[in-house]
């Protein structure tokens, strides 16, 4: 489904668009995803930790594995437990972001919300780490959206993969 003007639409990273959103209340945009598909596609960007209410900037999380098996953050700094927030947000405005009918997702690397397989996953004893782990923001998008393609950032690294993916959107 394309957006009103007709190009793709793709969800996205906020920080990956250049949009200054990073716990340290930095961006990081990607410049070969921002020059190779910038004008050739609609944005729909979000930043889950930002929009939730979390602050910019903020001290930074982790994702752990409880002991009963499910996944939550924690914040080291000070114990403080992001998750409520997160996943409340993420339970109101998933719904929303879906509703707009994004072609595609691109999602930043090794984060905490957005990771996708590339977060870093505290064991439940946080002495150890686990790989690979998504984030809390990717693991709903999963489960709300099996169909819809989500690319990591780092599978859209070259100008040449960039094109791949615009041409596997426009020629299905
Ligand atoms: S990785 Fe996700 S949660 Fe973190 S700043 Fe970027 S958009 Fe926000």
């Amino acid at each position: 489904m394309a957006s009103r003007s007709g190009k793709p639409l793709i969800l996205i990273s906020s920080c990956l668009l250049g949009l200054a959103t990073r716990y340290d209340g930095r961006s990081k945009p990607s410049v070969v995803i921002m020059s190779e598909l910038g004008s050739r596609v609609s944005w729909l960007p979000v930043c889950p930790e930002a929009e939730s209410g979390l602050g910019t900037p903020r001290p930074p999380m982790r994702v752990i594995r409880q002991v009963d098996g499910s996944v939550g953050l924690v914040r080291p700094a000070d114990g403080f437990d992001p998750a409520p927030m997160l996943l409340a947000w993420i339970e109101r405005t998933l719904p929303v972001l879906l509703s707009r009918l994004p072609d595609a997702a691109i999602l930043k690397a090794r984060s905490p919300s957005c990771g996708l397989e590339t977060v870093a996953v505290l064991d439940a004893r946080r002495s150890g780490v686990e790989f690979p782990g998504d984030g809390l923001f990717a693991a709903a998008l999963r489960q709300a959206a099996p169909e819809l393609p989500i690319f990591d950032e780092d599978a859209l690294a070259t100008p040449e993969q960039c094109r791949q993916f615009l041409r596997q959107l426009t020629e299905g």
